[in-house]
């Protein structure tokens, strides 16, 4: 709802549901496409730091959500702090969605994990994945750069997790952009065991 990946996302689960109820002999399935959705909610989470060597101390934990973050007002992430070149690691399984080179991010990969949540990478110096490439957790992804708007910067991975569908108790009535916190959650939270 909040990025171009989880609008598209929920703009082709909805078609889907309409496109199965449209045919009256296929109507009796329309609950197909929710079982799977209920299925990826089922699917576990193990979750690692995405950047090889990394620990709790290479991100600030105050980084998510920051302000003023420039052109993004808030900053929708963290922000973990490596030497140019080493290995960006997959945080999750998952599935390539795209891969893509300009813009803030610079070069980036977006992977969907389970819990139908999508990981972000970005500012990479090489890319390493190919669109639909399946991933096992710790899959090399990328090495760390500063590409996009981290030009000049220290050489960081930024990663970002968003969902599609909201988490409503994440809602924040006081931050800035605070009610976005249901789509943008905080890698920090799963990062830190
Ligand atoms: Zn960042």
């Amino acid at each position: 709802m909040i990025t171009n990946t989880t609008r598209k996302f929920l703009a082709s689960f909805i078609s889907t549901v309409f496109i199965i109820w449209y045919d009256r002999r296929y109507r009796k399935f329309v609950f197909i496409p929710f079982v799977i959705i209920l299925i990826g909610f089922l699917l576990p989470q193990p979750i690692i730091i995405p950047v090889q060597g990394a620990t709790t101390k290479d991100w600030d934990d105050h980084s998510f959500w920051a302000y003023p973050w420039g052109s993004s007002i808030t900053h929708k992430g963290i922000d973990i702090f490596k030497e140019r070149g080493t290995p960006v690691v997959a945080a999750t399984y998952g599935i390539v969605v795209y891969t893509h080179e300009g813009g803030k991010g610079g070069k980036s990969v977006m992977v969907l994990g389970p819990k139908w949540r999508f990981h972000y990478y970005a500012h990479l110096d090489a890319i390493d994945v190919f669109p639909l490439e399946p991933l096992k957790v710790g899959a090399k992804i990328g090495t760390v750069g500063d590409t996009g708007n981290a030009k000049g910067k220290p050489p960081h991975l930024h990663y970002a997790i968003t969902s599609p569908l909201p988490y409503f108790h994440l809602r924040d009535t006081v931050a800035v952009q605070g009610w976005k916190k249901m789509f943008y959650l905080d890698p920090d939270m799963w990062l830190r065991n």
